[in-house]
Order: C-alpha cells, then structure tokens, then sequence
C-alpha cells in the first residue's frame, strides 16, 4: 500500500562505462566529459566527482555551472563552452584553471584590453558550418595572430568546432565538409584540436583529434534517433522511476483524465502512476508511450497531468498500489519514450524537475 513519488536512480558505475566506451572509441584523444545542465539532468556535482579520475576536463555552457563545479571541490580543467561575458568572468577563469572557448569579436577585444594575474587557455570556436556562434573560417588567421600577441594567454592557443549533423548517418558529406573547413582554417596554427561530440565519436572516426567531447553518449544515450545506446555498448545510467498510486476497474466508454481524451474501448484496470509534468515527466507524452511495470510493457491512457499519469493495465491485471513503475532507463530506453513524445531523449532527461529524489547506485 505504500505508493512513492517518481525517483531518478542514477549509476555512477554506468556512467564511468559510458566515458570508457567513448575512451575506447577514440583511444588516442583525451577526453572532455560533458556535464552542463547538471550533466543532464543526472547531478553534475556528483557525476564530476565520479569521473575526475577517468576524464581529462569537464565542459559546462553557463560560467555558474563551472563555478559550482569548483566550489564543489571539482579540480579539473573545466571548458567553458560559451566563453565568458565580462571581465570579471575572464579574471575568474584564469584563476581557476577554466578554458575559454573564445568565439566572438566581443571576447577577443576583451582578452585584448585586460591585464589578466594568471595565464588563461584559450579554445577559438570555429564556425565550420554550424553558425550558431564562433568565428568564420576565413578569420581564424586573424584571430590566431592577435592571439598570439597576448602575454597572458597560453600559446599556442587551442581551436575547436562543433557538428551540426553527425547524428544523421545519412549526411556524413555536411559533417565530412565541417571536417575539412576546421582542419584547413587550423592546420599548424594551434596546440590542440578538439571537434567531436558524442555522434563524432561514435561515427567519425577521422576526427577524433586531440580531445573528444562526449556528453549525452556518457549518460548511456545515444544521439542517433532511431536507436538506442545499448546498440553501442553504452549503459543507460537513469533509472527513472515511480509507483502506482491507485489501481481502478473501469467501464467500457468510460473517459479518463483532463478533456477525456482516452476512452476506453473496453472493461479494464487503469494504473494511476505517481508521476507528472511536475516531475518532468513529459506532457506531451501521447496514449500509447509504454511504461514498464512488473516486467509488462502497459501504455499511457489520457493525459497526463501535473502529479499523476494514468495507464491502461488490462482487464486481467494483478498489479498493486506500490508496485514500481519504470518511466525510462534499464529495459525501456529513452530514447523509445522520446521517440513516442516527439522529443530526443536529451530532453527528457535534462528537463527532470527538482522533485524526484537523484539517487545514486
Ligand atoms: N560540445 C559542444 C560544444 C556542445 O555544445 C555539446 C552539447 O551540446 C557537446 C560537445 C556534447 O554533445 P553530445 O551531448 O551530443 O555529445
């Protein structure tokens, strides 16, 4: 009778596999582990702490992040994606061993005008055809020139990229041309080189480089949408879980939940699972996204509402309040759940909420 809310049980000792594959995929590159929004969704103080040992830098979006990661006794190098935004972000990565990832005008004018206390690595961002942020290849001589002017900054500086289709095995030629652009801008001009993420990893080999950049494939997912990361040897580390709450007969015809969206077609047993929007799990799920309970794959009936999902378990079931639920993780991927949603697994993961209890095994 003891019905709990949803728990996110995370293994640390997946997690460490996960790094290891990827290791084991690139065994000439060092690697940089991902762990920016809260290494998604799965504790990034935590996770860090597992993984200082294995990794040989952290990589974070937001300068709080890297922060935290440091308060929290994290003492590897750690990138900061984004850079910095002003100079008392710049002063603070210097003296705290943050790499900057440099990819504006704006940045390189302010490296340029501070005196900094201590040297600062520089990443240059280079835009090779993701244009979203970073300087075209046609800059990077420039760039690197002006660079290599400044005192405090660690020469030679170091370059990377990022992929924006290498997860679509069927348009390696768009990632081939990112290769070839970041290679030719960059070729003799930079210490290390760092382009991949954990679809580069996995899928191009060729480039590897100095350092890779797994993120999601260390959280046992992987960025290819129609598989999962068991087909690459990777451990799902979420276990994302709940309990059945109350378990109901109900008429044929009857609806369930808000606007009565299901009706059921015949006599059944609705499961109704602790677990909502409010958990992270995702509303949009449709009727029909599984869940595994006592090893049976049942589907989600009606919507789903801030606290509570409702299941439809069949007429004959002998589940029971308390029985637990499992909404993704050992024996229903995420990237399955996703798939149902309309989303990548990335987003379920990253958007879990504060409520479910991180749990680690
Ligand atoms: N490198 C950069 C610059 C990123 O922005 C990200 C994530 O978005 C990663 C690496 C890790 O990507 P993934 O989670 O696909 O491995």
């Amino acid at each position: 009778m003891d019905a709990r809310g949803a728990v996110a049980r995370i293994s640390l000792e997946a997690i460490r596999h996960n790094l290891n594959v990827a290791r084991q995929q690139a065994p000439n590159a060092k690697a940089v582990a991902v762990v920016k929004a809260n290494a998604y969704g799965h504790g990034d103080l935590t996770v860090a702490a597992a993984l200082e040992q294995d990794a040989d830098m952290f990589a974070v979006a937001r300068f709080e992040e890297a922060q935290r990661l440091r308060a929290g006794g994290i003492q590897l190098p750690i990138l900061l994606l984004e850079g910095f935004f002003n100079i008392p972000q710049l002063e603070y990565a210097a003296r705290h061993d943050f790499h900057v990832c440099v990819h504006s005008h704006d940045q390189l004018a302010a490296l340029e005008r501070t005196p900094l206390s201590a040297p600062i690595t520089v990443w240059v961002k280079i835009d090779s055809g993701m244009h979203r942020v970073g300087f075209a290849p046609e800059e990077a001589e420039t760039v690197f020139s002006r660079l290599a002017e400044l005192p405090a900054v660690v020469q030679p500086v170091n370059a990377m990229t990022h992929f924006a289709r290498a997860d679509e095995p069927d348009n390696r030629a768009v990632t081939d041309e990112q290769i070839a652009s970041f290679k030719a801008a960059t070729q003799g001009r930079v210490k290390h080189t760092a382009l991949c993420n954990s679809a580069g990893v996995l899928a191009f080999p060729d480039a590897h480089a100095d350092f890779i950049r797994p993120g999601v494939m260390l959280y046992g997912i992987t960025p290819f949408g129609d598989q999962q990361g068991t087909d690459f040897g990777l451990r799902p580390a979420m276990n994302f879980t709940t309990t059945l709450l109350a378990v109901r007969e109900h008429k044929a015809g009857e609806p369930v939940g808000y606007a009565g969206s299901w009706v059921s077609p015949r006599d059944t047993r609705i499961g109704v699972i602790a677990v909502g929007y409010g958990d992270g799990y995702p509303r949009m799920a449709p009727a029909g996204t599984p869940v595994l309970i006592n090893g049976r794959r049942v589907p989600l009936a009606g919507r789903v509402s801030m606290d509570m999902a409702t299941v439809d378990l069949g007429p004959d079931a002998t589940d029971k309040v308390g029985d637990e639920v499992l909404l993704w993780g050992d024996g229903l991927a995420a990237e399955e759940v996703a798939r149902h949603v309309g989303t990548i697994a990335y987003e379920l993961v990253t958007r879990m909420t504060a409520r479910p209890r991180l749990e680690y095994v």
